[in-house]
């Protein structure tokens, strides 16, 4: 007998119709002789909207505070809550025996980071008890609880991380993941019209992508199958078409040079001008900014004539309030010749692929294929298998377009 983990999307369960054909899906795998656990998000846009509530309550009558992050969580965990009831109940309707947890009822333990915690264990007796019994287990995505009992959650998509998680600690032979697209794309297929499906990428790859904004996957979950080897199958929920295989590299893959493009479409340079040069300065201000629990890329330090350097980088725009207190704390310490300044409206455009390792000439046609479009490139940064661009914001979805056509993407490789 096999044991299957599945997850669907926001998109998958946003009506009682969609509710019902995921339970179906669920039976079905069932019926073909596995156990089958379930996770799923909340229903359609209900973290957006919950999210935009709280914003309402918290900037009423002119005041303007940031809802306190544990609160915030204490919301949101109840988008999947309504979810896993609901799709419970339609596999019995269905005639089928379902039990559905919330992340604390499996003992889904994370520590305190409230809004980006992290998973530290789960109690999968509790979940093989009821798999045993013959039923199919509906787990609350996104969503854990801390050993001291408050309820967290995993980061914007981290559903994909329970499902990820749960396929680990069960040892589930597959994690399908259905979404709203029938699989992974060389690049965002509603940005892309040309995009083409891919059949099999590499953990590797997938990370960047994901890193880089291919937000069908959170990054934390492709961490963790690669670190536990899980296999993800990522499909669309609403046909029954082969999706993309996420798995591990094979030599073949290094044939191919750029798998895909992805962009980041609302990033902020933070500049932190007349830094005094010494050692121990930029260790102090990402430690910082790290305890904030935010990812800070493209870092540029230049030093100046007179024994200061500016230090800049790049944030999401919606990490902007967290980090701001720790920047200008930051510049309060440095002494009155220091100075933060924020530049928003900027975009990130990459191109990833394992074949970049052993192919020359990947930057020289990215950095062509722009020029020729009249897309200026603020920034470069580069790894071993991706190359990205800090650009305009409003230049984003041409570039990515652009670089697309550049790697002749769209044709079957
Ligand atoms: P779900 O609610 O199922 O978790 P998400 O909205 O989080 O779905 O992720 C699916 C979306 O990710 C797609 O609708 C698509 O617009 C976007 N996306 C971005 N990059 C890619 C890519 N390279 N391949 C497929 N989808 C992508
Ligand atoms: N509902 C959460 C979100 O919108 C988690 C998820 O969908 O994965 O980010
Ligand atoms: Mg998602």
């Amino acid at each position: 007998m096999g044991l299957i983990v599945q997850k669907f999307g926001g998109t998958s369960v946003a009506d009682a119709e969609r509710i019902h054909r995921a339970a179906r899906r669920a039976i079905a795998a069932k019926g073909a002789g596995n156990q089958v656990a379930v996770v799923v998000s909340a229903m359609g846009d209900t973290t957006d909207e919950l999210i935009d509530l709280a914003k309402q309550v918290c900037s009423f009558g002119g005041c303007d505070k940031v809802p306190p992050k544990r609160e915030m969580d204490q919301l949101l965990v109840t988008g999947e809550q309504v979810t896993i009831a609901l799709i419970a109940m339609a596999i019995h309707a269905q005639g089928h025996e379902a039990i559905s947890f919330t992340g604390g009822q499996i003992g889904l333990v994370t520590d305190n980071a409230f809004s980006k915690a992290r998973i530290q264990s789960i109690n999968k007796q509790r979940i093989f008890q009821e798999l045993d019994q013959g039923k199919i287990v509906i787990v609350a995505g996104f969503q854990g609880v801390t050993p001291e009992g408050d309820v967290t959650t995993l980061g914007r998509g981290g559903s994909n991380a329970t499902l990820v998680a749960l396929g680990a600690t069960l040892g589930a032979d597959v994690c399908e993941n259905y979404t709203d697209v029938d699989g992974i794309y060389t690049a965002d297929p509603r940005l892309v019209p040309g995009a083409r499906k891919i059949e099999k990428i590499s953990y590797d790859e997938m990370l960047e992508l994901s890193g880089l904004g291919a937000s069908v996957l959170q990054t934390r979950a492709v961490e963790f199958a690669k670190k536990y080897n899980v296999k993800i199958h990522v499909r669309n929920s609403q046909n029954d078409h082969e999706g993309t295989w996420i798995v591990a590299e094979t030599p073949h893959m290094e044939h191919i040079v750029v798998s895909g493009a992805a962009l980041k479409k609302d990033l902020i340079r933070v500049s932190i001008k007349g830094v005094p040069d010494r050692p121990g300065i930029a260790a102090k201000i990402f430690g910082d900014i790290a305890s904030a629990n935010i990812v800070v890329d493209d870092i540029i330090q230049t030093v100046m004539d007179d024994n200061t350097a500016n230090i800049s980088f790049t944030v999401e725009h919606g990490d902007l309030h967290d980090i701001k207190p720790a920047v200008e704390r930051i510049v309060k310490e440095l002494g009155a010749t220091t100075q933060a300044t924020y530049q928003a409206d900027l975009a990130k455009v990459s191109v990833v692929g394992v074949g970049m390792r052993t192919h020359t000439g990947v930057a020289q046609r990215m950095f062509k294929a722009l020029a020729d479009n009249k897309v200026n490139i603020q920034n470069i940064s580069t790894s071993e298998i991706k190359i990205s661009c800090i650009i305009a914001k409003e230049q984003a979805v041409k570039a990515l377009q652009v670089v697309h056509d550049a790697f002749e993407l769209e044709k079957a490789k």
